[in-house]
Formats: C-alpha cells, sequence, structure tokens
C-alpha cells in the first residue's frame, strides 16, 4: 500500500520518474495535468475552458480539480494505492484531498518533493518535444529523439518560456505552501532533482524503502 504525493516545480521531471515508481510499486500515476489535457483534446465545453488556462500558465480552478481527482480516486485500480502527479497543487486542493481520504479511510504515506532551481527548469522544459506517435518525451539537448522522427515531434502549448514563467510565478506563489503544510505533517521528503535519471531514481527509491 503506498499512497503518494509527487510534488515540484513544472518540469521537475515528475512525469518521468513516476513512471518507475508506477511500474515498480504497481500504482496508477493520477496526473491532472495528463487528464486535463485529455479533456482539452476531447474539445469538450470544459476542456475549452481548461484550455484558457493552461495556455495561460494559470492553475485550472480548485474546485474543478479536486472533482476529477475524487472521481479518480473512485476507480477500483487505486485500491493498491495511488501516485498523485500535479495534485494537490493549493492549500486548498491538499485540504480536500485530506478529506477524500479520510473519506475513505485513507492516509498518505510520503509526499515526495522534487528539488530543481528555476534556471535549470527553464532549460529542461523549452527543449522538451513529444512524439504524438508513442507519448515519448525527448529533450532536444539531454534526451536528443532519433533524426528520423523529428519533424513529426511537438511541444506542448505551455512549454514556451513566456508560459513557463506564468507556471513557475503560479508554482512559487499558490504550490510552494504545500512544502509547509506537508513538512508540519511529517510527510515531506525532500529530493534533489538534479542529476541523471538514474540517480534521482535511486534517491526516491531510497526513500521509498525507508533509507
Ligand atoms: P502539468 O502537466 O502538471 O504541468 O499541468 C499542466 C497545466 O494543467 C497546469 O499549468 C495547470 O494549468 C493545469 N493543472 C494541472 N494540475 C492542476 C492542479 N492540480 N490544479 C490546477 N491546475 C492544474
Amino acid at each position: 500500500m503506498a499512497n503518494l504525493i509527487f510534488l515540484g516545480p513544472p518540469g521537475a521531471g515528475k512525469g518521468t520518474q513516476a513512471e518507475a515508481i508506477i511500474n515498480e510499486l504497481k500504482i496508477p500515476q493520477i496526473s491532472t495535468g495528463d487528464i486535463i489535457r485529455a479533456a482539452i483534446r476531447e474539445g469538450t465545453a470544459l476542456g475549452k475552458e481548461f484550455k484558457s488556462y493552461t495556455d495561460a500558465g494559470k492553475l485550472v480552478p480548485d474546485d474543478l480539480v479536486n472533482r476529477m481527482v475524487d472521481e479518480r480516486l473512485a476507480q477500483p485500480d487505486c485500491k493498491p494505492g495511488f501516485l498523485l502527479d500535479g495534485f494537490p497543487r493549493t492549500v486548498v486542493q491538499a485540504e480536500a484531498l485530506d478529506a477524500m481520504l479520510a473519506r475513505r479511510g485513507l492516509k498518505l504515506d510520503h509526499v515526495l518533493l522534487l528539488e530543481v532551481a528555476d534556471a535549470v527548469l527553464l532549460e529542461r522544459i523549452t527543449g522538451r518535444r513529444s512524439d504524438p506517435q508513442t507519448g515519448r518525451v525527448y529533450h532536444v539537448k539531454f534526451d536528443p529523439p532519433p533524426p528520423e522522427i523529428a519533424d513529426r515531434l511537438i511541444q506542448r502549448s505551455d512549454d514556451t518560456e513566456e508560459v513557463l514563467r506564468k507556471r513557475l510565478e503560479e508554482y512559487h506563489a499558490k504550490t510552494s505552501p504545500l512544502i509547509p503544510y506537508y513538512d508540519r505533517a511529517k510527510l515531506l521528503r525532500r529530493i534533489d532533482g538534479v542529476g541523471s535519471m538514474d540517480t534521482i531514481r535511486g534517491r526516491i527509491f531510497g526513500v521509498l524503502r525507508g533509507k
């Protein structure tokens, strides 16, 4: 049983590292960003509303996100645990999550905080490209794609420098108060997010194994 939160600024590597954690622990990853992007792709009225926020680098209103997570946690695959990626992002969301878990008789085990300085994030995010055919994410400098697929790669519309600056502002203003929030609850585990993917994975598993 592992009920986990992945906390950290945009581009800290949460998505990449989440994959290793969910494969190892056999728990689902609940990424509110992915759920929101799926709604945008479907082109529903809600999706259009989401896009106006994500394209401006702003957070989607708490009540909408809280409802999505509550519905997702009700699904049977969350029985053995879950990894929340990109949620909660505000203290209001964290309080809503506490209530959702209490209602289900569940508790959090760890809040993993992946720490990376803003300057590093900027370089990482603006070079990020994904392959629409496989979903694989590359980096033009740190993890270059094979040349034959370079033409089909796309950049997330919110991965530009301008939008990223706004996302970082939102992170520092609204999400970083979660650090003292979970520290007080003795759930916060700080992880240095700078290094190779394997090194960071080792740090995360060290925490999960209680080392
Ligand atoms: P992410 O993929 O986690 O970086 O999320 C992309 C965008 O989706 C964010 O910039 C927000 O606009 C929106 N979003 C994702 N998760 C949340 C959340 N928990 N609360 C509010 N907005 C969110």
